[in-house]
């Protein structure tokens, strides 16, 4: 028997009375007692204790769109998120180059041209990574994914035929930057093979632990594209079979896999309490920093983005998710995409068996329609959302240069969807994967109108997002029976003592076991 007693100050429960205690003991893995110390003390044997001595306990975050393997790919690669400019970007890719052997991939990730210094804003080009290294080939991703610039080198080694959206070109050059299927290929060509991915895990793991997140729901994203299975889901599997993987894992599989999640008749929920099937992710449209999000506005550059993939391909696949009962999580950022992913949903509920409520998702959300939002009241659709994605909605942000300033209050409605009934799940599509960094936004949002309570935001990052994996009853709360798995916090966001930010992590545990301790 595994015994940890924390006590001595003040246990946020997050029940549905939104109890507080002094204390908490955890058992095997459970949260076996709450309450004053001296009770939660006479029920344990021989527990480890931690004294809080006034510190904050809440139920561990849980981080509902994430992608796993490119926070730790960001970690052993080069992360342009750390990037201020264009320069700093091109010197941080330098560094890694000079560490990596001539003709090896340099890979960048998450820059953000939107958040540089006005005249430096454009995409980084062709020439500028010639600039870093001829010997290497380079790639720098965008912060979105959806988009990326190459070296000369780099063109020559990924194999663009047939794709939809060839090399970009400016005046007949190209200009090295490459969207969506072209994306693809780069992928295909340069990420990480299952040992690097697993060296990623393991980075992503520890980085998670240290901000407080106990659960992660991860959907397809940047490793390397196969021919047969998925680099994530043999990474993932083979830190499960090892007992390595301590970081509460639902994944949610590629599209591009929906029948065979089909015919493996799997429903969604299978696993256990460290490694659970989701069920299918999807894409409908792109992203509003790369001007793919398929949208009601005209973006500054002209045109309303794109469907990546349009109504009939998503009817198609929601078939296969709903013949089984798989739940289906789906990517849709523009105002149309939003509203065709809604039809898709509607007519895909009929198919499922009377009774199971898939509790289908829409990732992201962030142009609704007041229509769309009552129409995924009606539907129960949840709503998973980034409160971090308010860091481009600021004046001269990237909301705001794309698509009008006009556009500010009405991107990212979490009030709205939230008044309306929908239920709300915050994760942090790993821009950065900071929990508390997010909810602050939610909670200091420049839009009055659509601010949340403390409350809320962490509703959204704990219980509802466990909602949004069917594990409302396993975690999302420190009640009694529930997953050991918790935070302790150096303030108590309740009492909003700082910028929200500015609380630090300084424990966390999971499965009972103190996992982080930066005390
Ligand atoms: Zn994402």
């Amino acid at each position: 028997m595994t015994e940890l007693l924390v006590h001595g100050g003040t246990v946020h429960t997050l029940d549905d009375d939104r109890t507080t205690v002094e204390a908490v003991l955890f058992r095997d893995g459970r949260v076996a007692a709450v309450g004053d110390t001296a009770d939660v003390e006479a029920a344990a044997t021989h527990p480890e204790t931690v004294d809080l001595d006034g510190r904050t306990v809440l139920p561990g975050f849980n981080d509902a769109h994430t992608h796993v393997f490119s926070v730790g790919i960001g970690l052993l690669e080069t992360d342009l998120s750390a990037a201020d400019n264009r320069e700093e970007a091109l010197e941080l890719l330098a560094e890694n180059a000079e560490s990596t052997p001539e003709g090896a991939w340099v890979l960048g990730f998450q820059y953000d041209e939107s958040t540089w210094p006005p005249g430096g804003r454009d995409y980084l080009t062709k020439a500028e990574l010639d600039s870093v290294s001829e010997e290497h080939p380079i790639v720098a991703v965008r912060v979105d994914g959806h988009s990326a610039t190459l070296n000369s080198r780099a063109i020559e080694k990924v194999d663009f035929a047939g794709v939809e959206h060839d090399v970009r070109t400016e005046n007949g050059e190209p200009t090295g930057r490459v969207v969506e299927d072209a994306t693809g290929r780069v992928r295909a060509a340069s990420y990480p093979d299952v040992p690097k991915a697993r060296e990623a895990l393991d980075a992503a793991i520890d980085h998670y632990h240290e901000l407080g997140v106990t659960s992660i729901q991860t959907v397809a994203g940047l490793t390397r594209v196969r021919d047969h299975g998925y680099v994530q889901q043999e990474a993932l599997f083979a830190h499960w079979r090892d007992d390595n993987l301590n970081l509460r894992t639902t994944f949610y599989v590629p599209q591009w896999q929906a029948e065979s999640l089909s015919d493996l008749e799997i429903a969604s929920g299978f696993g256990d309490d460290w490694l659970r099937l989701g069920g299918l992710k999807t894409f409908s449209d792109g992203s509003i920093g790369s001007e793919t999000a398929k949208t009601h506005r005209e973006f500054a550059g002209g045109g309303f983005g794109e469907m990546v993939n349009d109504r009939e391909q998503l009817r198609e696949w929601f078939a296969h998710a709903a013949r089984t009962n798989q739940q289906i999580a789906t990517h849709a950022i523009g105002g149309e995409a939003i509203d065709v992913v809604i039809d898709e949903y509607e007519r895909a509920l009929e198919k499922y068996d009377d009774g199971f409520d898939p509790r289908l998702r829409i990732e992201h959300v962030e142009l609704a329609t007041d229509e769309a939002i009552e129409r995924m009241a009606e539907a129960g659709i949840v709503a998973s959302m980034q409160p971090n994605f308010l860091q481009w909605n600021g004046e001269d942000g990237l909301y705001e240069n794309r698509l009008g300033a006009d556009v500010r209050p009405e991107n990212n409605r979490y009030r709205d969807v939230l008044d309306a009934g929908i239920t709300l799940a915050f994760g942090s599509d790993k821009m950065p994967p900071g929990p508390l960094y997010g909810m602050g936004f939610a909670v200091e949002s420049p839009h009055e109108s659509q601010r949340l309570s403390v409350d809320e935001a962490l509703t959204a990052y704990t219980r509802d997002a466990a909602y949004a994996e069917f594990q409302g009853d396993e975690k999302g709360t420190l009640e009694p029976g529930r997953l050991a798995d918790a935070v302790v916090l150096d303030a108590d966001p309740y009492e909003q003592p700082e910028p929200f930010d500015d609380i630090g992590v300084d424990l966390t545990i999971v499965d009972g076991e103190i996992v982080f301790d930066g005390r």
